[in-house]
């Protein structure tokens, strides 16, 4: 069945820790379709504003709005299960379960957290074509019957982003998605974004070091310094900014 298209709208966000304040008001928008790019020197604030977005803490202000409902108050396996998936982390794939088995078990709750132990047997028998597809333009056909313990790990990555979208996200963020993926591997993971967007209308935040891919991939750039944006706009806009430039290209 297709997924329903929505739209994230996070307001406002402001994270502290302690006297710290890692986010100082934060605004977002990820629309169905939509792939935008977070960027930002290390420390800039992306992994404290995807936490914030999927409810892995809760910001001091702000607000989170999947398709007009607000979603601040909600536990992550909440919003996973509306459709707001954060990349699962190669670590949480089952090693005593084929790559298949992981695929069908993540399609099964539809991304809700599971443990091995609540895990009886798939109930579906086929993967969906969502996910045949992510596996086709992952190249991890031949993988399928394999365990994630048997695989490099650019190919346990892989696994893992297959496992996100065989959850059925409408919303889905990718944090460092590219970390540790050959060039290959990461071209295959360009294609696959594009296709979850264009082809499914699923929405995607990228965050990721590698500035030439959200370049290449994103429709719309974000750029955080010091926990505030500090540029918005088109690729070819964020790649001409000088204050980008300065604050992060290294020019
Ligand atoms: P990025 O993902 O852009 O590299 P982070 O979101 O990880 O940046 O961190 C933003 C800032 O908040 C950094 O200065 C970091 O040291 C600080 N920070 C993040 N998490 C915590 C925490 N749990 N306690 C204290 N400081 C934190």
């Amino acid at each position: 069945d297709p997924v329903p298209a929505k739209v994230l709208e996070v307001r406002g966000i402001v994270q502290r820790f302690g006297a710290f304040t890692a986010l100082d008001g934060v605004d977002l928008t990820v629309g169905p379709g939509e792939v935008v790019g977070l960027l930002g020197p290390n420390g800039a604030g992306k992994t404290t504003l995807i936490d914030a977005v999927t409810g892995y803490a809760r910001p001091a202000a702000g607000t989170v709005v999947l398709d007009g409902e607000d979603v601040t108050g909600w536990a992550p396996h909440r919003r996973a299960r509306a459709g707001l998936t954060r990349s699962f982390q190669s670590l949480e794939l089952f090693d005593d379960l084929t790559v298949r088995e992981n695929l069908l078990a993540a399609s099964d709750d539809a991304g809700a957290a599971s443990s091995a132990r609540d895990l009886l047997w798939p109930r579906r028998a086929a993967l969906s074509d969502t996910v045949v597809a992510a596996v086709d333009e992952l190249e991890l056909t031949d993988v399928l019957d394999l365990r994630p313990d048997e695989l490099s790990y650019g190919r346990r990555r892989l696994v893992a982003i297959a496992r996100a979208v065989a959850s059925r996200p409408s919303v889905l963020l990718l944090d460092e998605p590219a970390a540790g993926l050959d060039e290959h591997e990461s071209a295959e993971l360009g294609r696959l974004i594009r296709r979850l967007a264009d082809q499914w209308g699923i929405g995607v935040l990228l965050i990721e070091h590698d500035v030439p891919m959200v370049l290449a991939h994103s429709d719309r750039v974000l750029v955080l310094d010091f926990g505030r944006t500090i540029a918005d706009g088109t690729p070819q806009e964020i790649a001409a900014d000088e204050g980008v430039r300065r604050a992060y290209l290294g020019d």
